[in-house]
């Protein structure tokens, strides 16, 4: 086993030599993980120990009519999940979008952040190590893009407590989702800090990123893309099509959303953003962990002009459509469905993924109200 463990190889004979090996350990056989219909070498830079590959069932849904900055049109968006009933109910909410006209969505802010810790001496230190980070931003900004051609430092916040002194550094990564270049570069930059102030750094994330947890700096301020996305669907569509009325959705989103989320001290207020997040994100080779900040989005329902108008404020959508598992032969193609592979694409992809999104806390919520979700999931779920 030992053995296996050691074995950094890359090839399929070395991924078979160590799936036999966890056999021989564990006594399982792996016939259907040792499927893997591309050369493990391409997944060297997302994972070690490779044994094989676990499939996980991938649809569409769609059409979906988006009217974003970037993206504009009509996409048939992947979705990877084994919850049945999920499918089936966003693309019944793109499906209404899409008769309504389609989905405004648009990314409003983009910064990958990091957030180093240092250890200073006393509150005073951490003031002249602050200001003196005012001051030489220009030398922090060299140094940390001295690591990367595309990542750009926009911003770099200090924040002291004690003898604790984080900073929030904020960078442009064009397509990029851009956490590995957002460390990176931190830890050039954190090390100029160091040499020039005295503060010692204790870690590169003092989970003041915050990376892959949710937490209310992310809510209010964002990391990766804020994406704003909204529609107003005609009652009598609404009527039709989702067997429910304005007045219904905007109370059940209150009751649930608002009240509900309030009550339970949720970090975000929606029906199941979560959702549409990760089986886009699964699909696509994004990096899932980042649900954790995605999940706190926040949906509204208001009657306009007797029409509902339906929103969601998303603070947290990390995408890239270069890097990380992009990489991957089958992602890439999800990504291809949307032509939203490669350079100059991040943007687009991300107001698609605020379309989905709507669709999908769209469609929750006419189900919730119309008392539809117990008996879609007993039909298609189980
Ligand atoms: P990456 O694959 O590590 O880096 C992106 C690469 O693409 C860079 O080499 C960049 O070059 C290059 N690139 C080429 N064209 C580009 C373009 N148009 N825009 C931006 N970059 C371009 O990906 P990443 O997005 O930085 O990191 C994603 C990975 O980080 C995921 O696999 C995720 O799971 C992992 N992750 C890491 C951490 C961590 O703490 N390190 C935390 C969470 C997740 P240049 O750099 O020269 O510009």
């Amino acid at each position: 086993m030992t053995q296996g463990l050691k074995n950094r190889g890359r090839t399929r004979a070395d991924m078979d030599e160590r799936r036999q090996a966890v056999e021989a350990f564990s006594g399982a056989k792996l016939t259907t993980i040792a499927s893997c219909p591309y050369d493990p070498q391409l997944a060297e830079k997302n994972i070690e120990n490779m044994i094989g590959t676990i499939s996980i069932p991938v649809g569409f849904v769609g059409p979906l009519m988006v009217k974003g900055d970037s993206a504009d049109g009509e996409f048939l968006v992947p979705l990877a999940t084994t919850e049945g009933a999920l499918l089936a109910s966003v693309n019944r909410g793109c499906s209404v979008i899409t008769a309504a006209g389609g989905a405004a969505s648009v990314v409003v802010k983009d910064g990958m952040t990091r957030g180093p810790v240092f250890r200073v001496r006393d509150a005073r230190h951490a003031i002249q190590a602050a200001n003196w980070m005012e001051e030489n931003f220009d030398r922090i900004k060299a140094a940390a893009e001295a690591t990367t051609s595309h990542g750009k430092l926009l911003s770099a916040n200090p924040f002291v407590v004690g003898r604790s002194l984080f900073v929030r550094f904020t960078y442009s990564t064009g397509d990029a989702m851009g956490m590995n270049m957002a460390t990176i570069a931190s830890e050039a930059a954190a090390r100029l800090i160091e040499q020039e102030t005295g503060a010692v750094l204790v870690s590169v994330s003092g989970n003041f990123c915050v990376d892959k947890k949710p937490s209310a700096l992310t809510y209010i301020s964002g990391r990766g893309k804020i994406v704003l996305a909204d529609i107003t669907i005609p009652r009598s569509l609404l009527e039709k099509r989702m067997h429910t009325t304005p007045e219904a959705v905007v109370e059940t989103c209150f009751r649930k959303c608002n009240v509900g989320s309030s009550l339970s001290a949720s970090l975000g207020s929606n029906a199941h953003i979560a959702n549409m997040l990760a089986a886009v994100y699964i699909a696509t080779g994004q990096d899932p962990a980042q649900v954790a900040e995605g999940s706190m989005g926040t949906t509204t329902a208001e009657i306009v002009d007797g029409d509902l108008y339906f929103s969601v404020r998303l603070p947290a959508v990390e995408v890239g459509t270069v890097g990380g598992g992009t990489r991957l032969p089958a992602q890439a193609e999800a990504l291809s469905m949307m032509d939203c592979l490669g350079k100059g694409k991040a943007r687009k992809f991300a107001e698609i993924v605020g379309a989905v999104v709507l669709a999908g806390e769209l469609s929750t919520i006419c189900a919730q109200d119309a008392g539809h979700l117990g008996a879609a999931h007993s039909r298609l779920g189980r």
